[in-house]
């Protein structure tokens, strides 16, 4: 990895807005670069193919797995998810920075694989307003968004794990708030 290059790690729970979040911060700073995961989930009418996901079967993913191919991988509602090893070390290796927005287990696996990774989690400022946008997005149905109500309880109770907790009570200032952390990161280097 390069010395100066950061792998930037962002979860948080479902509807707690952080497209949003990373949207702002990817768009104030063209040079981070976002890596783009593989899924076995059905694409939602936004998904594009090679731009939000790399939709595959599962025969195809499991391929991907046993050839090495992941960085890291989960099973998320029960679909598959992982992000493409060789574009993330590519990416870092040219000196770039490379941002990741994976679930928790995924992120708890990296951290013991990439302690240099700077982790960070995005949490509500309560647990209601998680269901209310999942409601209000409407792009799951309501067994979907149960599951993933399910899956933020214990998401959030795996928090303290990581080195950052950011609030997002405002998109811009969670955005300024993780840019700070970079920084802050980039200068010890
Ligand atoms: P969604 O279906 O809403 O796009 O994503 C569901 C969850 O999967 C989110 O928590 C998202 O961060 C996570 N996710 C997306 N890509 C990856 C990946 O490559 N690896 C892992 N572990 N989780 C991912």
């Amino acid at each position: 990895m390069n010395k100066k290059s950061l792998l930037i790690v962002i979860s948080g729970p479902s509807g707690v807005g952080k497209g949003t979040v990373i949207k702002k911060l990817l768009s104030d700073n063209p040079d981070i670069i976002p890596s783009i995961s593989v899924t076995t989930r059905k694409p939602r009418d936004i998904d594009v193919e090679g731009v939000t996901y790399f939709f595959r079967s599962r025969e195809q993913f499991k391929d991907m797995i046993d050839n090495g191919e992941l960085l890291e991988w989960a099973v998320y509602n029960g679909n598959y998810y992982g992000t493409p090893r060789k574009y993330v070390s590519d990416s870092l290796n040219d000196g770039k920075d490379v941002l990741l927005e994976i679930d928790v287990q995924g992120a708890l696996n990296l951290m013991e694989n990439y302690p240099s990774a700077v982790y960070i989690f995005i949490a509500p400022e309560n647990t209601q307003v998680l269901k209310e946008r999942l409601e209000k997005r409407s792009t799951e149905s309501p067994e979907e968004i149960q599951r993933r109500v399910e899956a933020a309880d214990w998401e959030l109770s795996k928090k303290d794990l990581y080195d950052n907790i950011v609030i997002n009570r405002v998109v811009d200032d969670a955005a300024d708030e993780i840019l700070s952390i970079l920084n802050k990161r980039r200068n010890s280097l």
